[in-house]
């Protein structure tokens, strides 16, 4: 699953914007609906300030 990290989102959207699920609420950090993710890693590779970590 993907979490995303308080102390590195910056609130640009770009994961909300590209998931293709509809899952990611915005926020202080935006919050990825864990429980409806695909692991597709599209919000990760997204992110271009590393904010989001996979984890397996
Ligand atoms: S793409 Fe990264 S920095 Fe931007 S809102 Fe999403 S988690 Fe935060
Ligand atoms: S891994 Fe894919 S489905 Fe899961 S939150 Fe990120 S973009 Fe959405």
């Amino acid at each position: 699953m993907e979490t995303t990290q308080l102390q590195i989102c910056i609130g640009c959207g770009s994961c909300k914007e590209n998931c293709p699920q509809g899952i990611i609420i915005k926020g202080t950090p935006f919050k990825i609906q864990e429980e409806h993710c695909l692991d597709c890693g599209t919000c990760y590779e997204k992110c271009v300030h590393d904010a989001i970590e996979h984890n397996y």
